[in-house]
């Protein structure tokens, strides 16, 4: 093999199974679900392979039924920090050392065994875990996560491809090294397809990574982490710690081997992130590499040219899959008077009929959302839009916590378009809709544009070419993914690589040849083979 000139497999995006009744996999998943709703797994810490069993622990409980508790999790200590950058610094050299082809060998067989083997038990533990419904699961949990795995080892091998141009006389070499000391990986509950892949990018390229995952999506992480491991990802490559962020950061945000941060969650969090970083500037070997995706406040904007059927799907669908817990959840709408008759219709009928509850009811629309403090914060928007002058409740408004999270997914129309569901990141089933006349177009595009913060996702609807063309440019900057005549949400890794700007985050677009650059770092090197044996150039004779 070392003479060899390796191609990976042309990646293909992993079907996603339908889940009808009496299907092989809907009788798979059914027995999973079982499984592990009778268990109350022992989640330990990892460190350097260890698992670490302690006796203070949190409870992983399901946010729809919220006093079953499926699992308990050791928090881990300052000396698991600690230990576990001793682990990365042991681990790394030897990982970083091997043909590329034999790291990425490990995540195409963890794709294998997520999209065989372990294909229900993610997705079982990703429903119990984070209230996805079976569909939801399966486009993250195992898709997007097998996705992310095989296209990486594509794209990766793309990376290693690129080499500099090299003159008569010499040999000019690009490596791509991965990074020195260790990456620092901080993940969110809503994907577990994003929380895996952020500790596994670093990891491929050849770093030796710290995983701090999410408390609510603790299940399906350490499943996930478990798949890499029988894959044969070696012990210390990557490192669990879950447990409270301040005792991690306290050893990991002052130490001088942090050499990258690969963040996914809000958008204050990461903040408070890069200003550590700034803190400790002085203390690192290398400056870190900061790559975050962050919040949303994602937009519809309907033309006057747009069909309203089109209109309300995209509204729905984008708004209310689970629970408007993705980041790219269509949050606020810009309607035209023109269609808004017909839109808000059939937008209050539709929102009416989705149901809601436990998602092992295959008919249910909506589970629970991940939990109480999501709860609290999600029906505080919902109360102010109650008491306010500012804008009424057009359907739902209902919550309910006393047996899971629910919160009925529900419409707002704001008459104040700066009302503050209209603007801030609610991250809940909320969809807050402002009414435009039609001769303002242009005032309301541009107030899309700038009243809000964030620039992650947003969808355009319209018929007319002429208007796609004049939104799109002007759009140019709201949006790192934009969609026309679709719903903002359900980027497929290697068809949308995903990712926003301004407040959204640093835009590196995850599961794409650009996140993987930022996670090595280059080595030129010249060969001279006709070494100059004479200081004086030809051009200094006489
Ligand atoms: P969060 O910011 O509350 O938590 C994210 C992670 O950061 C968790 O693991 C949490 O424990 C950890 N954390 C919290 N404080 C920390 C600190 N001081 N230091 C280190 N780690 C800390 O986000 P969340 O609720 O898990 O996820 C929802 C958010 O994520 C939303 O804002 C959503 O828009 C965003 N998100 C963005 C994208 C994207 O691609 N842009 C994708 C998914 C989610």
């Amino acid at each position: 093999m070392a003479n060899a000139i390796s191609t990976t497999p042309v990646p293909r995006n992993e079907p996603v199974l339908g889940y009808l009744p009496d299907s092989a996999e809907r009788n798979a998943l059914g027995l999973e679900l079982k499984r592990i709703k009778s268990e109350r797994l022992a989640i330990p810490v990892v460190v350097g392979g260890e698992k670490r069993f302690h006796s203070n622990k949190v409870p992983v409980v399901i946010p729809h039924n919220h006093k079953h508790v499926l699992a308990e999790v050791s928090q881990a200590t300052k000396a698991d920090a600690e230990d576990a950058v001793k682990s990365c610094l042991a681990s790394r050299a030897a990982w970083a050392a091997l043909p590329w082809e034999e790291r990425a060998a490990v995540f195409l067989k963890a794709a294998d065994l997520l999209a065989g083997k372990y294909r229900a038990q993610i997705n079982a533990a990703t429903m119990l875990g984070q209230s996805k419904s079976a569909h939801q699961a399966e486009i993250d949990a195992a898709c997007e996560l097998i996705d992310f795995f095989r296209y990486n080892a594509h794209f990766a091998e793309r990376v290693y491809s690129e080499q500099p141009e090299s003159s008569p006389g010499m040999w000019n070499r690009s490596e791509a090294r991965g990074l020195e000391g260790f990456v620092y990986a901080i993940t969110p509950f809503n994907f577990t397809s994003i929380a895996v892949n952020l500790p596994a990018a670093p990891a491929l390229m050849g770093c030796a990574v710290i995983w701090k995952p999410s408390p609510t999506s603790m299940l399906s992480s350490y499943i996930a982490l478990k798949v890499l491991e029988e894959a044969g990802l070696p012990p210390g490559i990557i490192n669990l710690l879950p447990g409270d962020p301040l005792i991690i950061n306290d050893v990991l945000m002052k130490h001088p081997e942090l050499s990258g941060i690969h963040f996914t969650g809000s958008t204050p969090t990461f903040n408070q992130l890069w200003k550590e970083v700034a803190k400790n500037i002085e203390v690192y070997r290398s400056y870190p590499r900061i790559v975050g995706e962050t919040g949303g406040k994602d937009f519809i904007f309907a033309h006057p040219s747009a069909d309203p059927a089109q209109v309300v799907t995209g509204m729905v669908r984008g708004a209310f899959e689970f629970q408007g817990q993705k980041c790219s959840a269509a949050s606020r709408a810009f309607i035209p008077k023109s269609l808004w008759p017909a839109v808000e219709k059939s937008l209050v009928a539709t929102v009416k009929e989705l149901k809601i509850g436990d998602i092992e009811d295959y008919t249910n629309f909506l589970g629970a959302v991940i939990d109480k403090r999501s709860f609290d914060k999600i029906k505080g928007y919902i109360e102010a839009a109650k008491n306010t002058e500012q804008a009424r409740i057009l359907v739902g408004g209902t919550c309910d916590d006393s047996l899971g999270y629910f919160i009925h997914p529900t419409v707002i129309q704001a008459y104040d378009p700066s009302f503050k569901t209209m603007t801030e990141e609610i991250f809940g089933p909320v969809l807050s809709v402002y009414v435009y006349e039609d001769k303002d177009l242009d005032a309301t595009i541009a107030l899309c544009d700038r009243s809000s913060p964030y620039a992650l996702t947003g969808a355009i609807y319209a018929q007319d070419r002429l208007a796609i063309s004049h939104l799109t440019k002007a759009f140019e900057h709201s949006a790192g993914n934009f969609y026309v005549n679709d719903k903002p949400t359900g980027a497929v890794v290697g068809q949308q690589p995903f990712g926003g700007g301004r407040r959204s985050g640093t835009n590196d677009k995850a599961g794409s040849i650009f996140n993987l650059l930022r996670w090595v770092s280059h080595r030129t090197i010249k060969e001279n083979f006709v070494p100059y044996t004479d200081y004086r150039y030809p051009f200094m004779k006489n």
